[in-house]
């Protein structure tokens, strides 16, 4: 999981900053948007591949007591996180397990005060022998499905649940949810179709309380937030609804480090494929980051690197290990072995380069590797 090992700043062919104090302001920020809700944090993949360990007991402090991911194992892994804070509050925050029961798994969850996101009659049945064996009503939710044929109850299994009430008796429903398929596309009907579906279902399943919005469902306002928000991506600096501007604060910093300068003179092609010519005069550094980090291989010849304020374009193919870029521009005293190249940052958001590779920024987050030097900067 999150347990890379440190590899120190000398060592290390990149850095990777994740600033603390931007996600707390972000989840703040969150909570000022949703005075009637209250505001879980989604932490699920290593909190979107940016280290649960540190961020979790951040959250935490800023007064996030309930945490969803999507494997038991996650959750097992956060429990631990939180209960070496030694902190009574953030000891007893609640955990969801958004991938639901798998059959077997019902000790585990108890033994580590989980509570499975149940998303089909099977699943609940199952809960409920358990808890009935245990003497105990254990905590758990409900998901039902409203529109994204993936997990939660069908429309025909709530009916029927609905029809035969004592299927859920001995277990303590905390939540009942269901999740957007188009909330970053606030024009998107489908988004008041499941609105009023989960509206339906909120008559037929009153117990408990209500969640129902990720981050982009938020933006979409007030009738979407009931009980319970769940965001992930907005905390980490990701904008949710591409069509507006971003309003979190900027998560993360990635920075390549030089480590070979080459003059051309005459022309010559970079890289594999020989899929970009350099006329010369001019000079291409190369930066020991590649797919391998996450440095996604459709950025060849697509990005652009920052030094200073001066754009270095990647050119030629990404390599496993290495990138190029065009530093002509930059004065030599500016990029020599050893400078660093802004590869996500102020002038490279997530959006951007997940633009540049044909992808969104959630798969840009969660693919940044394990072989850079990270430096958690801020409250945490
Ligand atoms: C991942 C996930 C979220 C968080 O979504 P973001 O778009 O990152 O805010 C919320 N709910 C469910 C069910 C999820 O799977």
């Amino acid at each position: 999981m999150s347990n890379f090992p440190h590899i120190s700043e000398a060592n290390a062919g990149a850095i990777l900053t994740i600033d603390l104090d931007a996600i707390v302001a972000n989840y703040r920020m969150l909570v000022d948007r949703t005075p009637e809700a209250s505001v879980a944090a989604v932490v699920k993949a290593d909190a979107y591949g940016l280290g649960v360990d540190r961020i979790a007991p951040a959250l935490a402090g800023a007064g996030c007591r309930v945490f969803f991911v999507a494997h038991i194992e996650e959750g097992i892994h956060l429990r631990h996180v939180l209960n070496d804070t030694g902190v009574s509050d953030f000891v007893n925050a609640e955990i969801h397990i958004l991938g639901g029961l798998m059959a077997g798994t019902e000790e585990a969850y108890d033994a580590s005060r989980l509570m499975p996101v149940l998303g089909s009659l099977d699943e609940i049945h199952n809960w409920k022998d358990y808890c009935r064996k245990i003497e105990r009503p254990l905590a758990c939710d409900i998901h039902v499905d409203t529109g994204m044929l993936r997990l939660g109850l069908p429309p025909k299994e709530l009916d029927k649940l609905v029809e035969e009430p004592a299927r859920l008796d001995g277990m303590n429903i905390v939540n009942v949810m269901s999740h957007l398929a188009c909330a970053d596309e606030p024009g998107h009907p489908k988004n008041a179709e499941q609105l009023e579906a989960f509206r339906i279902a909120r008559i037929l399943l009153p117990q408990g309380q209500a969640s129902f919005a990720n981050s982009a469902g938020i933006f979409l306002g007030a009738d979407y937030h009931f009980d319970l928000v769940r965001p992930g991506l907005a905390l980490y600096g990701g904008s949710a609804v591409p069509e507006m501007p971003n309003a979190m604060a900027q998560v993360v910093k990635l920075q390549g480090k030089i480590v070979q300068v080459r003059d051309v003179d005459t022309p010559q092609t970079v890289g594999y494929g020989a899929s970009h010519r350099v006329e010369g005069p001019g000079r291409i550094a190369t930066v020991p980051v590649g797919y391998a980090d996450g440095f996604l291989r459709s950025l060849g010849n697509k990005t652009t690197g920052h030094i200073g304020n001066i754009p270095v374009p990647v050119v030629g193919r990404v390599s496993m290990d290495l990138i190029t870029l065009d530093v002509s521009a930059v004065p030599k005293h500016q990029c020599s072995v050893g400078d660093l190249v802004d590869l996500i940052g102020p002038a490279n958001s997530i959006e951007r380069v997940a633009e540049a590779a044909g992808t969104i920024n959630y798969e840009i987050l969660t693919s940044l590797g394990h072989r850079f030097h990270r430096v958690y900067v801020g409250a945490g």
